[in-house]
């Protein structure tokens, strides 16, 4: 599902790029602008990229 530049935002906050991942701040009610890159497609839920690595071990070493 898919919002797309022009609509009325859903609720403020930040909207990413559903093409490039950009995110443009919006405000409830107010027109979507299109994305920095030119986009008109935004994704309704935020970019899932898994649980957030924290392990230090995935890290290359610090005088790698
Ligand atoms: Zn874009």
């Amino acid at each position: 599902m898919a919002i797309q530049a022009g609509e009325a935002a859903p609720e403020s906050g930040g909207l990413y790029c559903a093409r490039c991942d950009a995110m443009v701040h919006v405000t409830e009610g107010e027109p979507i602008p299109e994305c920095p890159n030119g986009h008109h497609e935004f994704a309704t839920e935020p970019h899932e990229t898994g649980a957030p690595d924290l392990n230090p071990q995935h890290r290359p070493p610090p005088n790698g």
